[in-house]
């Protein structure tokens, strides 16, 4: 029998003897619950099923998705918001292909999650002689991830699983892989050895001290600033130092610019938010502490007409990965270390003698946020249908102002440039959305996560072309009974829902189905479905969603014609140069 507490009957030479087994199912689980891991994200299948059912007999949490990329998102926002690696379990090839986009948008977000897939055997992969879904998985993912471990023998699992959760979250976070051939997971062990054979590890992510100078060298450049601009990143957001971080700002009484997942570290509506000036902030800045922020396209590379004139900048960066520094342009004062451990030694040289950046330069900033959210307000009002991305969003930005624990996940192109500068978010680690690699289909495993992670309500802002490539774990929402209100902002396509076909022949390349009733797919499993139709019938709809926690899903009715193509991105797309000249 291959159960923990099997005894064994052997007749060694006449005499009884009993031995105590376990095998590598209980110890993988063991492994992880002797690491305070209590929760997977999967999907079941071969050779994995007796692994989740295992687990959630041993009072893990088990979560089934319909598709292994889910779960992976999920796995991933779990890591984020615990600062735990996620779990995520797969099949071998197929599910472990799906899991693997999820791992690699992971690693891209410095999230740590682990994927776990089955896999085949090594003797019959090597040699390539066809087994069920045979493939080379470990080879395929170790480009894909931080670290990629395999392991052969039960009795090594417990340290295979230790590597892999200090892989992820030591350092910069990440996506590990861990792959189990299905033979590991029958293979059987003495208990106690078994037991002796897990590794419970200590200080996962030892905190890591900048050197003194460089701290100094930091805190010179900020001195020398006429107009100081402090950027947080989600690494910022990531690494729990919420008060520390709001401490240096109003210590320093230096402006910051939130990206769009570090936004709510400080609330949005500070007086010391520049985000709704950012293009001013960025150009004029002269001294740029970055903190858990990276410079790459997001921040046009930290160069270019949005960072004003050339050589007008010095970057004082933040971050734990020595290897971040200069990746773009130069570093004038590098920080290397823990965000916590940063911010503290800063704050640790800015004394009474601190002197406050210039008002001329916190004035003009200040009057520009205040035009900017002046402009703005009568756009976010109007009980119009069908609604536009304004009008729509500004029923949902009260919405989260009146309910600042709700978890808001936000994908797709205009519904997410426009939802991110319009939404307010006050708390830290409330904004979960497309990430680095502006993904599509991040929304329903965020859900999910975010709803399991931190118990409390969840909106998940999606366009209706974001929503479609993780629809279906709705399904999964209603089955766990998750408090997850899902708004689709449906104007009928990509970007939105006006292009035609030249020919006459197909629907535009960018629509589709006009008119499409995206509440009805919830009501199939038993949620609550709203077709809205103006920024009232939404807000009452949201309100009563959050009150009741009933999964529910709003087809929110928004003119097809308001969306512009890529959003706020469209610069990216290359043009046809043969368009253009006839
Ligand atoms: P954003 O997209 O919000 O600008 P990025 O993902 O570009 O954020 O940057 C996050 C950065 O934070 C990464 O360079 C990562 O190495 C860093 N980071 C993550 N966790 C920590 C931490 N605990 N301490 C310091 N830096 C961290
Ligand atoms: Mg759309």
């Amino acid at each position: 029998m291959n159960v923990t507490g099997a005894v064994l009957e052997k007749d060694a030479g006449g005499a009884e003897a009993s031995q105590t087994l376990t095998d590598g199912f209980h110890l993988v689980i063991d492994a992880l619950k002797l690491n305070e891991i209590n929760t997977i994200y999967g999907v079941p299948g071969i050779p994995i099923t007796d692994l989740g059912r295992l687990a959630q007999a041993q009072g893990m949490r088990v979560l089934s998705f319909r598709h292994e990329q889910n779960a992976g998102n999920a796995a991933a926002i779990a890591g984020y918001l615990t600062k735990k690696p996620g779990i995520c379990l797969t099949v071998s090839a197929p599910g472990f292909l799906n899991g693997l986009t999820a791992l690699a948008n992971a690693t891209t977000n410095c999230f740590p999650m682990i994927l776990i897939s089955g896999s085949s055997e090594r003797e019959v992969v090597d040699l390539q002689q066809g087994d069920y879904e045979e493939m080379d998985q470990l080879a395929i993912a170790k480009p894909l991830c931080k670290a990629a471990f395999r392991v052969l023998h039960a009795e090594d699992i417990g340290i295979a699983v230790a590597r892999a959760i200090r892989a992820a979250v030591s350092g910069r976070p990440g996506g590990v892989y861990l792959d189990l051939p299905a033979k590991l997971f029958a293979q059987v062990m003495d208990a106690e050895k078994g037991a002796a054979s897990l590794v419970k590890v200590i200080d996962p992510a030892p905190r890591q001290l900048p050197a003194p100078d460089a701290v100094t060298r930091a805190i010179d450049q900020l001195k020398s600033a006429a107009k100081p601009l402090i950027i947080l990143g989600k690494g910022a957001a990531y690494a729990q130092a919420d008060d520390a971080i709001r401490a240096l700002v109003e210590k320093t009484g230096i402006p910051y610019l939130p990206m769009s997942m570090a936004k709510g570290l400080l609330p949005d509506d500070h007086p010391l938010s520049a985000g709704a000036a950012r293009s001013m902030a960025l150009k004029e800045a002269d001294v740029v502490l970055l903190l858990g922020a990276r410079l790459n396209w997001l921040l046009s590379h930290g160069k270019g007409k949005q960072w004003g004139a050339p050589g007008s900048k010095r970057f004082i960066q933040v971050d734990i990965e020595p290897r971040e520094m200069d990746s773009n342009v130069e570093i004038a004062a590098p920080l290397v270390g823990d965000i916590g451990s940063c911010v503290e030694a800063l704050l640790a040289q800015i004394g009474p003698d601190w002197q406050a950046p210039p008002a001329d330069w916190t004035g003009a900033l200040r009057d520009k946020v205040e035009g900017n959210v002046a402009k703005m307000a009568p756009k976010l009002v109007g009980n119009t249908a069908p609604m536009n991305f304004h009008t729509a969003l500004g029923a949902l930005k009260q919405i989260i102002k009146e309910r600042p624990e709700a978890m808001l996940v936000n994908e797709g192109a205009n519904t997410l440039d426009f939802a991110r500068s319009i939404i307010d978010m006050h708390r830290p680690r409330k904004r979960i959305d497309v990430g680095t690699w502006g993904v599509m289909g991040i929304g329903m495993g965020a859900a999910i996560a975010a709803a399991v992670e931190t118990g409390h309500p969840v909106l998940a802002v999606e366009g209706d072309s974001a929503f479609g490539f993780s629809g279906m774990e709705v399904e999964t929402i209603c089955r766990y009974e998750l408090p997850v209100c899902v708004v689709v902002f449906n104007n009928n396509g990509i970007y939105r829902g006006t292009d035609t076909d030249p020919t006459g022949r197909d629907p535009g390349t960018t629509v589709f189905v006009k008119g499409s009733r995206y509440d009805k797919m919830i009501e199939a499993f038993g949620g609550h479905g709203v077709n809205a139709t103006t920024p009232d019938e939404l807000s009452r709809a949201v309100n009563e969603a959050m009150d009741s926690r009933r999964p529910t899903l709003i087809n929110a009715v928004i003119d097809e014609a308001a969306g512009t193509e890529s959003g706020r991105i469209g610069n990216l797309n290359p043009q046809s140069a043969l368009a253009k000249k006839t």
